[in-house]
């Protein structure tokens, strides 16, 4: 009878420890499981980074905050005008044809040609950075000193690359009628030209709205002539706009 107590208490033990190896073994199991989400987790970022890769903007050339503004906007009509002789020296005062500006001023001309594309217009530069040998050159020829900033003291807005001539064309490329040619040194330029016909009017009227709501402010003297407000911030810089050339 001492046997078989002895035989059923080795029976019950056994039972334990067998037990006791079975709830490990779950427990590994449990863990397995615990560690899939993780995966998942580790994929879903991957996922995130790649998404930010495909979002991110294609980058632009600057230099001292200078851009290109066909980088910022190819829908402008880009049409330098010292870079020809059709100017008020008569003579090519550019050896480039790309318009650089500041890029904050950049993409406020981009935004104020969005709005005149939404009516079948486009705006047309005709003047953006102009460095300052070029403005010393102007400075000399000038028959009236009071069309051209001195470069010998403040020197021009067009030299801190925050400053634009522009006009409006049609969806043809035709500019829109003007008081005056552009670069035409006379009252006929002046904003307070009392002569200039309806039309004149209400295309100038038109040009200054959209500047003047994307961050420009205007001179008298010169209907073309536009600076962007922050213009203090920005300092006289020696560029070179070749070498914003589209290759
Ligand atoms: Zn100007």
């Amino acid at each position: 009878m001492r046997y078989v107590k002895l035989l059923f208490i080795v029976f019950i033990f056994s039972s334990i420890l067998i037990s006791c190896s079975d709830s490990k073994t779950t427990n590994i199991i449990e863990n397995k499981n615990i560690s899939t989400p993780i995966q998942s987790n580790k994929n879903l970022s991957k996922l995130t980074t790649n998404t930010a890769n495909i979002t991110k903007p294609t980058s632009i050339k600057k230099i001292n905050g200078f851009v290109n503004v066909l980088d910022i906007d190819n829908t402008l009509v880009i049409d330098l005008k010292y870079a020809t002789k059709d100017n008020f020296t008569g003579i090519v005062l550019y050896n480039f044809n790309t318009c650089i500006l500041r890029e904050e001023t950049a993409l406020k001309i981009k935004k104020a040609n969005d709005d005149l594309k939404k009516m079948g217009y486009r705006l047309k530069i005709y003047d953006g950075y102009r460095p300052v040998s070029v403005q010393k050159i102007m400075w000399e020829k000038a028959s009236d000193k009071r069309y051209i900033a001195n470069p010998y003291k403040k020197g021009s807005n067009h030299s801190r690359g925050c400053a634009v001539d522009v006009t409006i064309v049609d969806k043809n490329g035709k500019e829109l009628e003007m008081p005056s040619k552009f670069d035409e040194f006379s009252i006929r330029a002046s904003r307070k030209n009392t002569n200039m016909t309806s039309t004149e009017r209400k295309n100038l009227d038109l040009l200054t709205k959209v500047m003047t709501k994307h961050g420009f402010t205007y001179i008298n003297s010169e209907w073309w002539h536009f600076d962007d407000v922050n213009k203090d911030k920005y300092i006289i810089e020696k560029v070179d706009p070749k070498k914003f050339q589209s290759k």
